[in-house]
């Protein structure tokens, strides 16, 4: 009924979700209806993009987002909203997909979106998406070289989820061979995970001589040092409210994140053999807004 009545990701379903927020709290309604986001929601419904994903050329949904909560967090919110009226992707979906089809036209893979690729990677060129269910991983299913993971803590590391190509993976303990995966990609993972370095030395590990690693983290270059909200070793808090991830409407418990990375994040990926650089993505024609990418590759003097 729900479906029919206001379809998921329609501006109905938006208004009802709104609804139901201000109801349980009317603070958290004004954080998301304001001046400054109906400004930009109108400014977004009149952009036209092309979605590097599906194809899909259409003006660009705003979702109206938390301010507050995207502030506490260090998180821009763009990155987090400018739907694509087709596939639904986020902006951020969009700034890995750039970085992803930048990777493979090094590789002399040309395409436009990652629907494009599908077909056109080499079955051998191996990639691992860390986000299971991904706009990314879900639309490359097809492609034979691409494991999808996620990490459920009371499930065996490495255990088939669904098929043999998803698969339950603890980051910090990898279960690849050495030098196995031309592309990793991980979005909004790291700050999750609790022995980070260990979870980059592990990514090296598993990246081919030549492999590139393209990640997003929370991550503020006003800090020139990593913040840390929860000890990793005592799991204390050390901020409060903790900094709780996801919208808590479409997964009930958010995930709690250990940490918004600083300017020290480079420094701490060479010690683990990954050689890093903050690359901004500023692609309008792709609805992309100053977004934020990592890309690494193995710092192979190190490694070895
Ligand atoms: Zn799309």
């Amino acid at each position: 009924m729900l479906g029919r009545v206001a379809p998921p990701f329609s501006t109905r379903r938006l208004a009802l979700r709104l609804l139901a927020s201000g109801v349980r709290d009317p603070r958290a309604l004004r954080a998301r209806v304001n001046l400054h986001n109906l400004r930009e929601w109108g400014r977004y419904r009149r952009t036209e993009a092309t979605c590097n994903i599906c194809g899909h050329v259409g003006t660009l949904r705003y979702d109206l987002p938390d301010l507050a909560t995207f502030a506490r967090h260090h998180i821009r919110p763009l990155r987090e909203t400018l739907r694509c009226r087709g596939c639904h992707a986020k902006m951020r979906d969009r700034v890995l997909a750039a970085g992803l089809l930048d990777v493979l036209r090094d590789r002399g893979i040309d395409a436009e979106t990652v629907d494009e690729l599908v077909g056109r990677i080499p079955a051998d060129l191996r990639i691992l998406d860390t986000d299971a269910h991904s706009r990314i991983a879900r639309r490359l299913q097809a492609h034979p070289g691409l494991v999808r993971s996620l990490y459920l803590p009371g499930k065996e590391n490495g255990e088939r989820l669904d098929d043999d190509r998803m698969l339950n993976v603890d980051l910090e303990r990898m279960p690849f061979p050495d030098r196995h995966f031309d592309v990793v990609i991980t979005s909004e993972v790291m700050e999750h995970v609790r022995h980070v370095d260990t979870a980059h030395r592990e990514i090296a590990r598993c990246l081919e001589d030549d492999g590139v690693y393209l990640f997003t983290v929370p991550y503020d270059a006003e800090l020139t040092e990593t913040w840390v909200l929860i000890d990793p070793e005592t799991d204390e808090e050390l901020v409060s409210p903790p900094h709780v991830h996801g919208d808590p409407m479409i997964r009930e418990a958010g995930i709690k994140a250990y940490r918004v990375f600083g300017r020290d994040l480079v420094g701490d990926l060479e010690r683990t053999g990954l050689r890093a650089s903050f690359a901004p993505v500023h692609r309008p024609e792709l609805g992309i807004f100053e977004g934020d990418l990592f890309v690494a590759t193995r710092a192979v003097a190190h490694a070895r």
